[in-house]
């Protein structure tokens, strides 16, 4: 197969970069599952938005906060600066955001925020921006999506990506020959037992950056989410964290509260641990009854909902909730472009690193982050495209291209099974020996 840009993922990343690259490009995107199950579809709380000047240093330093200081400061400035920019393509494209009575769009506020600045779409924000999205790429006709079709390796000579290996819905396994190709692949929940995110998302594109020396930052910053519901599904349901920014509170074994509900996710997760330690309990409980009945059912139907159907009524009762695995702060290292180490291989949304989160990410910064970053890459590859029509590198390139490709032994991949596996093993010992600081 050719194509000229290559995008493996159709969350709300892989969506963006596509729709920011040339029209006179051809884009194949892939999934590993159908097109609707990814994270993005799964956000809750919002987006955040710099709504105004004024709330710039402490959007800044709110994120930094998060983050324990351990932020690219210069990733943070441009993921703030490029706030209006990317909610004005939303909106453009059809997206819709809870408005005030004066048609202003209407600001709500989760833990670590010092100020209301999270644009929401009820309780469903990622799936209403990444089905707009999702509709917008499928207008374009040099667009193309193959679901259920997954990125198995990149294929690389002397640090530059010609192309990958992925496999068919049909099982087959298949050469792709690329100008660019975009790992945006999403997070690593499918590694762990208690996780927020779908199963199928189990770091991919971490394992084939391991194995092709491909640079990677800070994989041992994984986000614990201090509040899912406590159930025995096979994803953990959250409760975002704007019901605790709306006045939700945390209840001990006894029904006291036992904690500031709006800590930094990671130090609220350090407090619920040790009280369910104290408690000798598997969950503390989460009390919504302190939200006024109609706002809970206006701001939060989606999760009233999933409560009812798991049995609670949260007009009437607590919830038992634990911390569960949500989000993976680092990744494959990338530049303020979304560039890899690698040439011609670029990285974006949670399976990126631009080192925006530092240690901790703070709330509703990662859709935000996952679409500035996305369309820089395409920016990035546009302008490359650009420079490369003045020279005559793309055709030396495109030859030695397909001279790599044709060495590719598609033997080398026939236990693709075994390779999956391993594949996660090799991340997940990779995120262990970075948490031990080796
Ligand atoms: C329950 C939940 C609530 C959240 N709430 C918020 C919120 O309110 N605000 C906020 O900012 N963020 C929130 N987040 C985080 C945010 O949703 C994600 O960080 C963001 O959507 C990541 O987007 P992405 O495009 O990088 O990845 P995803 O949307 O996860 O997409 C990953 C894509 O990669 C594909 N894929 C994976 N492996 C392969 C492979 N080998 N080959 C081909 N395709 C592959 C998947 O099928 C999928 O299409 C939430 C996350 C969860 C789980």
């Amino acid at each position: 197969m050719k194509t000229d840009i290559l995008i493996a993922g159709s969350g709300c990343a892989g969506l963006y970069c596509a729709l920011h690259l040339p029209k006179g490009k051809r884009v194949t995107m892939i999934t590993k599952s159908d097109a609707e199950s990814n994270d993005s579809f799964l956000a809750q709380g919002g987006m955040c938005l710099l709504k105004e000047e004024a709330d710039y240093e402490s959007f800044f330093e709110d994120t930094l906060k998060a983050g324990h200081y351990e932020n690219d400061k210069t990733s943070v400035e441009i993921m703030i600066r490029s706030s209006q920019d990317v909610v004005e393509d939303l909106i453009t494209y059809g997206a819709d955001f809870q408005r005030e009575e004066n048609g202003e769009l209407a600001f709500t506020r989760e833990g670590a925020h010092s100020q209301k600045r999270i644009i929401y779409h009820e309780d469903v924000t990622g799936k209403e921006i990444t089905s707009t999205l999702l509709a917008e790429m499928r207008k374009r006709s040099n667009i193309t999506l193959l679901e259920y079709t997954t990125l198995i390796d990149i294929v690389a000579e002397d640090n530059v990506c010609y192309g990958a290996v992925i496999q068919m819905a049909d099982g087959a396994l298949e050469v792709v020959e690329a100008d660019y190709t975009v790992m945006a692949t999403g997070g690593i929940g499918g590694l762990y037992k208690h996780s927020t995110n779908f199963r199928h998302l189990t770091g991919d594109a971490l394992a084939i950056a391991i194995r092709h020396g491909v640079e990677l930052k800070d994989i041992h910053y994984v986000q614990i989410h201090p509040t899912t519901l406590y159930t025995k599904e096979d994803r953990s349901f959250l409760i975002s964290e704007s019901v605790r920014g709306e006045g939700a509170v945390l209840r001990d074994k006894n029904g006291n509260r036992f904690v500031n509900e709006l800590l930094p996710r990671d130090l609220l997760t350090k407090e619920i641990q040790k009280q369910m330690e104290k408690d000798q309990t598997e969950f503390v409980w989460e009390d919504l009854r302190t939200i006024p009945e109609e706002e809970l059912r206006k701001h939060f139907p989606n999760i009233v909902e999933h409560c009812r159907e798991m049995g609670y009524d949260v007009t009437k009762e607590c919830i038992p909730v634990v911390p569960a695995q949500h989000y993976f702060m680092g990744g494959v290292k990338v530049n303020y472009e979304s560039k890899t180490s690698m040439e011609q291989l670029y990285a974006v949304g949670e399976t990126a690193c631009n080192g925006v989160h530092g240690k901790n990410r703070l709330a509703s910064n990662s859709l935000l982050e996952s679409l500035v970053f996305a369309k820089r890459a395409a920016k990035d590859m546009t302008a490359r495209y650009e420079e490369n029509s003045k020279g005559h590198t793309a055709e030396a390139n495109d030859k030695h291209r397909k001279a790599v490709l044709a060495l590719v032994d598609l033997n080398a991949y026939q236990d693709i099974e075994k390779q999956k596996e391993e594949n996660q093993n090799f991340v997940k010992e990779a995120i262990k020996r970075a948490e031990k600081g080796e």
